[in-house]
């Protein structure tokens, strides 16, 4: 057994503490990775204070892992200590049933181990996420992290990447494609830089005047104020798709309002209520779609890692030590961060 050092909550009301916990040694598939830096998804605030309903603590967020190879299972192919690695959203699979088959881990019938909160079959209790020094994990389930990437910018690529790396591909964007980002915050940053290096017109919606400078440089051709109603109106029937990463229950009306016929409106932000019933007229007229999107497979992960290397992007990041994570979390809620908190884990002693 491993003896590591953790930063979790026990309780939906508690702040996240020191703590200490145990981690497997590695079997002979596996590989230990020496956290170096963990972002901060909102995902994280959600379960840590039970957001979801569905939190089993103590709880140990985190899923936005960078790290250093310290060792490897005689089994072990694809990594040698000294590697950088990366570790997502999931750290296992049934890795058998035709979700995982077809490289959709995410979306497994048996249900995918998710990194933290999900039942650990190797030690028993839940799973404890990043936010801890030291990472085990079956190497189908480790990313290799290019090594032109700066390791505490390609944090959040591993979940903030991906989820909105997925759906813009799934649904194509591209040059000739008119594409919607909703949102300038972790995800909502990595939409916009990823969709303009895709060759996609982009345009942010935000509720913060204060990020249209930013949007732009981070790659946005427009910005428009969502609350402007005429600023709205302007861009009527006119996206073939829509990214919406808010965290907050809104009105969805005002974005399918914007699709053109045969548009998509997908949904990655995972709010704890639900948004108001849509109007289905918005619908029916112009075949429009509302979709969501979980994540991306292993196999998109690492492709998404790659097509960052080649095109030179990693995430507007501020490091913190690790005793910040709850102020962080504070800051999240209001909007105040440029454009994700990562956590920098030589703080954890
Ligand atoms: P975040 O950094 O907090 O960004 C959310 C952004 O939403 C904010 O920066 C803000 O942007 C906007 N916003 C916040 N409150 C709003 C409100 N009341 N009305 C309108 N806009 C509001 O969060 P994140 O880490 O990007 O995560 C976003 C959501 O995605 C979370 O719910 C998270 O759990 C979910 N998520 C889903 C997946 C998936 O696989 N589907 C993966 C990761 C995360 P502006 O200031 O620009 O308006
Ligand atoms: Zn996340
Ligand atoms: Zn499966």
């Amino acid at each position: 057994m491993i003896k590591a050092l953790g930063y979790g909550n026990t309780a939906a009301t508690a702040p996240l503490e020191r703590m200490e916990i145990d981690r497997r040694d590695p079997g002979p598939k596996d590989v230990r990775i020496d956290i170096l830096y963990c972002g901060i998804c909102h995902s994280d605030l959600h379960t840590a204070r039970n957001e979801w309903h569905g939190t089993t603590y103590p709880c140990i967020p985190g899923h936005e892992i960078v790290g250093r190879v310290t060792a490897v299972g005689a089994e072990v192919k694809g990594f040698k200590v000294g590697d950088m690695a990366g570790v997502g959203c999931m750290v296992d699979s049934c890795r058998s049933c035709s979700e995982c088959k077809d490289d959709l881990e995410q979306f497994c019938a048996k249900g995918a181990v998710f990194t933290y909160n999900s039942p650990d079959a190797h030690l028993g209790g839940m799973t404890y996420g990043g936010y801890t020094n030291v990472v085990v994990v079956d190497e189908a389930f480790v990313l290799k992290v290019p090594a032109g990437l700066d390791p505490a910018g390609a944090a959040p690529l591993l979940c903030a990447g991906i989820t909105t790396y997925s759906p813009l591909r799934h649904w194509g964007a591209g040059p000739g494609k008119k594409v919607g980002v909703v949102g300038l915050g972790g995800l909502g940053h990595m939409g916009v830089k990823l969709a303009h290096a895709m060759g996609a017109h982009v345009v942010l919606f935000t509720t913060s005047a204060g990020k249209t400078a930013d949007a732009k440089r981070l790659g946005a051709d427009e910005v428009v104020l969502s609350k402007d109603e005429a600023a709205m109106k302007a861009h009527a029937g006119s996206f073939h798709f829509i990214l919406d990463t808010v965290a907050a229950p809104h009105s969805l009306d005002a974005y399918t309002t914007l699709l053109r016929r045969d548009g998509t409106l997908c949904l990655v932000g995972a709010p704890e209520y639900p948004h108001p019933s849509p109007t289905v007229f918005n619908l029916i007229f112009g075949r429009k779609s509302i979709a969501g999107s979980l994540i991306g497979g292993i196999k998109e992960t690492q492709e998404m890692l790659d097509f960052c290397a080649e095109t030179g992007l990693t995430a507007d990041i501020e490091t913190i030590p690790v005793q910040k994570v709850n102020e962080a979390y504070e800051r999240m809620l209001k909007s105040d961060v440029k454009y994700r908190f990562v956590i920098d884990m030589s703080s954890l002693k």
